[in-house]
């Protein structure tokens, strides 16, 4: 069977359904070819089910990507407060959870059946279980799957990047950029928990469960938030968001007691210069188990000026070395992509093939932890939409 559409979306998640919904309202008719059984199962499973829909704070330096300017266009188009008015036409209720991101108060599955909803168009059409088996190009686009065969002058890939092959992520995205001649930046797993060395893990591993905030930096960012001690090395938010900005056999740098003078108390000539008064002092402000697994392995040698400075500093910048990540498996986004100088900016076209897009993850545009990985599905989603 042969169908013909004014565009082919290869991907029912966050961006190709954004996409669909906005070139369907302009009357196009387009196709969405989804592999899985059903839609969205990212959107489901995100936010530890909640979905962080966005962030209000949104701005072009919440992403990573070889061109740093190259998500101002689409951002700027299709802003947080498009979908929270989007959000709001249907009802659903959410909140601030911190630092401007918002999460749905019920579940996930409110954004996906409120997509669901606004893709109901004569206009679009929904197609699952469907495994793409060629696409070619010998005038329009030709998608040739199990037992049909899709037309169409523009094809969106929408695809997602490698993250989570337990819920079907594939590199079929990329694949399809080489096979058109687009150049990718080899994907590497970002907002990922990190893997301690071997001496690390048998030295702090243990306090698996153990949280404290941070600031994690590496070469040129900072982030503030919570990490977390895992069985393997360390997670939680500050570590997922420095993460995406790791290269191997890199330090990462942890202050362990941001804007706090730890040793301070013992400018008072009255308070001894004991281990036991420091264990007090670096447990009013660490976890007490952190606490005394860092001084049985940071004791100052000796209570001087000098040594209480080297103390001091040594908690506000310990320099770990971590053996790697948990790859692909965990990683909450793919970092790198299609290369952003192959499409523009304002449509997400192929330079190179006009009528073949890219949206989404599957692009080489990564947001930090916070909802901006979405804004960028909705935003990029968006741009094509109005596009085609
Ligand atoms: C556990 C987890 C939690 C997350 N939580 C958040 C959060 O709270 N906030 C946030 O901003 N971001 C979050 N993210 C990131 C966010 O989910 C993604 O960045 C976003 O879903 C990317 O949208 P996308 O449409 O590009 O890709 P996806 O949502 O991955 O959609 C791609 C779709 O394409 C389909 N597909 C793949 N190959 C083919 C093919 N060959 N043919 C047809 N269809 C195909 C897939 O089945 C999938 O439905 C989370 C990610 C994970 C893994």
């Amino acid at each position: 069977m042969i169908h013909h559409f004014d565009a082919v979306i290869l991907g029912g998640g966050a961006a190709g359904l954004m996409c669909a919904i906005e070139a369907a309202k302009r009357g196009r008719r387009v196709a969405v070819l989804e592999r899985a059984d059903r839609l969205g199962k990212k959107i489901l499973i995100s936010g530890g089910g909640r979905c962080n829909f966005t962030n209000i704070h949104c701005t072009p330096e919440n992403f990573l990507s070889s061109n740093p300017h190259f998500a101002k266009s689409a951002l700027s188009r299709y802003t947080p407060s498009d979908f929270i008015g989007l959000v709001e036409k249907h009802h659903i209720p959410y909140h601030e959870k911190t630092l401007g991101q918002l999460f749905c108060d019920r579940s996930s599955r409110d954004i996906l059946n409120m997509l669901e909803e606004e893709c109901r168009s004569p206009a679009a059409r929904i197609f699952l279980n469907v495994k793409v088996q060629e696409v070619t190009r010998p005038a329009d686009f030709v998608v040739r799957t199990q037992d049909a065969e899709f037309r169409a002058p523009a094809l969106v890939i929408a695809t997602g990047g490698l993250s989570i092959p337990k819920i079907g992520a594939t590199s079929f995205g990329y694949d399809l950029a080489r096979q058109f001649g687009l150049r990718i930046r080899e994907p590497w797993p970002g907002l990922v928990p990190l893997i301690l060395s071997t001496d690390d893990r048998e030295q702090y591993c243990d306090l698996a469960g153990v949280s404290l905030g941070v600031i994690a930096s590496g070469d040129s960012h900072r982030f503030r938030e919570k990490m977390l001690v895992t069985h393997r090395g360390l997670s939680g938010p500050a570590i997922l968001q420095i993460s995406s900005y790791w290269k191997k056999a890199c330090a990462i740098h942890l202050d362990l007691a941001p804007q706090k003078n730890v040793t301070a108390s013992f400018k008072d000539p009255s308070i001894p210069r004991t281990a036991n008064a420091l264990r007090a002092a670096v447990r009013e402000d660490l976890p007490t188990r952190f606490a005394d697994r860092w001084l049985e392995l940071h004791m100052p040698t000796s209570f001087t000026n000098i040594g209480l400075a080297e103390f001091e500093k040594d908690l506000h910048d310990w320099q770990i070395v971590p053996a790697g990540t948990e790859g692909f498996e965990k990683a909450e986004v793919t970092a790198g992509g299609v290369d952003t100088d192959e499409l523009s900016a304002k449509t997400m076209e192929s330079r190179t093939v006009p009528g073949l897009y890219f949206i989404g993850e599957v692009v080489d545009v990564t947001g930090h932890l916070g909802g901006f990985n979405f804004q960028w599905a909705w935003a990029s989603g968006a741009a094509t939409g109005r596009a085609l």
